[in-house]
């Protein structure tokens, strides 16, 4: 009898769960190290005095894409789960007042644009359905396949694609023509902030997320969005995984052109025909790997921003919030000035405001209220001043201001307790690169695709890479992609 090929992954993310399903209904034998005591990364969970709170994913878009995932590991991801679509994919309030709620009811879109920018419907339309085109054309040949070699990325051909898919304009000017309501402007591009991105800088290849989100539809899961972890969890163990927690991976063991295993933080050895990590990309080649050239190359890439995020446990419940809220500040541009250039936050921050109870009762206590905060920052940069604690206590205050505008006027009396993270509480939870958690590796042009960190390494064959700092790059529905495209790189070899 032969015996299975082994597998050892490094990291239980999203990333890491799904393609050790994917090795291991495919015949491997497959052992995942996670450093925390718990799976998830970020899309984990926290539960505290009967409040649960989403660590980092809160929104579940781009359903084709699970769906798709989940079916090729023949998971019924609608089964045992309640996934309910929002009415709302987020309200966004601005500084004056103006309150836009973004959905998927055509009438309610129509209503709303024609009161702020009279004619605007019709262009939101267009935004949205070339935007939809554009997003379709990237899954197609961009996001969701692997490339062998830069010409299947950069011929000819392709760059007909590259201009169809909006790449040579910024999402901002790219808005511009849309919209001369620099609120409309705003809603239509803040969303770039999901990978990372300022929308002055990015290209409006990234008008694709709200148009995905118009056209599909933003859906919550009953128990949050670490559901879709435990999903995949229930289905690795079931496939025989091996899950072990609390264990470090301090080396990934190389001789000559090969991986042989892992050494674990006690330094113990375990060794496997196939390595994957899902440890964030750049950590790995610095903390596990030998490759120092390499490592100092992925260094001079661009990083995503990172974020300060407040869970707070309240008391009292605050219906004025639906399930998501964004809230644009009038220093817009300023705000992102200062998380990609001074590597800092606005005192007057945009943000974004979590209120699951809204959806699912169960993710507070009677009576009481769980709200999670992500507002954008700066990655911690060695070459900056950064006082994050200082940071923290400043992006609180404003928070706690902009609600009391709002009519939330005794909120800060409420809250029974506050988590947060900040840039470096990051870096170190879950081994990201300056605390990048929006894919560490920017999603530049330069940096996706073809010229992202591949997912094989170049030189130890039989080392891979899954999560959303290799192709094609951050968010659920990404690294779901990645979990497959990885694995069938795997099954290829
Ligand atoms: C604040 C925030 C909000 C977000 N909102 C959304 C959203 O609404 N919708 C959406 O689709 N996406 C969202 N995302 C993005 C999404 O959460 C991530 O893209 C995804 O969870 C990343 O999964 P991953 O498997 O690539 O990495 P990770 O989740 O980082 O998993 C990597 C795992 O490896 C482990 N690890 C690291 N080093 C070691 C080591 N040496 N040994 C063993 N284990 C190790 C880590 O502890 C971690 O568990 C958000 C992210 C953040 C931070």
């Amino acid at each position: 009898m032969t015996s299975k090929r082994s597998a050892v992954i490094i990291g239980a993310g999203i990333g890491g769960i799904a393609t050790s399903v994917y090795l291991a209904k495919s015949g491997y034998d497959v052992t995942v190290f996670e450093k925390n005591s718990a799976p998830g990364g970020r899309c984990g969970q926290l539960i505290r005095d009967g409040h649960r709170f989403d660590l980092g994913a809160t929104m579940l878009m781009m359903p084709d894409i699970y769906r798709d995932v989940f079916d090729s590991l023949g998971i019924p991801l609608f089964e045992n789960i309640e996934i309910k679509p929002l009415e709302n994919l987020y309200k966004i309030y601005f500084d004056n007042n103006e309150v836009i709620a973004f959905t998927t009811d055509k009438e309610k879109m129509k209503a709303q644009h024609e009161a702020i920018e009279p004619g605007s419907y019709l262009k939101s339309r267009k935004y949205v359905e070339d935007g939809y085109e554009i997003f379709q054309l990237g899954m197609n040949k961009l996001i969701g396949r692997n490339f062998d070699n830069i010409f299947q990325f950069a011929n000819f051909r392709n760059i007909g694609m590259l201009i169809k898919l909006k790449t040579y304009v910024s999402n901002w000017k790219y808005a511009k023509k849309f919209f001369s309501d620099s609120h409309l402007r705003m809603a239509y591009t803040f969303q770039n902030i999901y990978v990372g991105q300022s929308p002055f800088n990015s290209p409006a290849l990234f008008s694709m997320v709200p148009a995905a989100e118009l056209t599909e539809g933003s859906f919550f899961p009953k128990g949050g969005m670490y559901t879709i972890v435990e999903k995949l969890l229930s289905e690795a163990l079931r496939s025989g995984v091996k899950i072990n927690y609390n264990n470090a991976v301090k080396k990934i063991s190389i001789n000559g052109k090969k991986a042989e295993g892992i050494i674990l933080e006690d330094g113990s050895e375990i060794r496997s025909d196939i390595v994957v990590a899902n440890a964030d990309l750049p950590y790995v080649y610095r903390k596990l790997l030998p490759d120092r050239a390499k490592s100092q190359r992925l260094d001079k890439l661009k990083y995503s921003c990172s974020a300060i995020c407040f869970h707070w446990g309240l008391d009292k419940t605050y219906p004025q919030l639906g399930h998501h809220s964004v809230f644009l500040s009038d220093g817009f541009r300023d705000g992102l000035d200062k998380i990609f250039i001074e590597k800092s936050v606005s005192d007057q921050p945009s943000f974004y405001i979590h209120a699951p109870a809204r959806t699912d009762p169960d993710a507070a206590p009677a009576g009481g209220d769980t709200l999670s905060f992500i507002i954008g920052s700066g990655h911690v940069d060695k070459m900056k001043k950064q006082d994050w604690d200082m940071l923290k206590k400043q992006t609180h205050k404003a928070l706690v201001n902009r609600l009391k505008k709002l009519g939330l006027e005794d909120i800060e009396e409420h809250i029974k307790f506050e988590i947060c993270y900040t840039p470096e509480s990051w870096e170190s939870a879950c081994n990201i690169t300056r605390g990048s958690v929006f894919g560490s590796i920017a999603h530049n042009l330069l940096q996706m695709g073809y010229f992202r960190p591949h997912n094989q390494h170049s030189r130890y064959k039989n080392l891979y890479f899954t999560g959303g700092s290799t192709h094609p790059g951050n968010g659920i529905p990404n690294v779901l992609l990645s979990a497959k495209l990885t694995s069938e790189r795997i099954l290829k070899n």
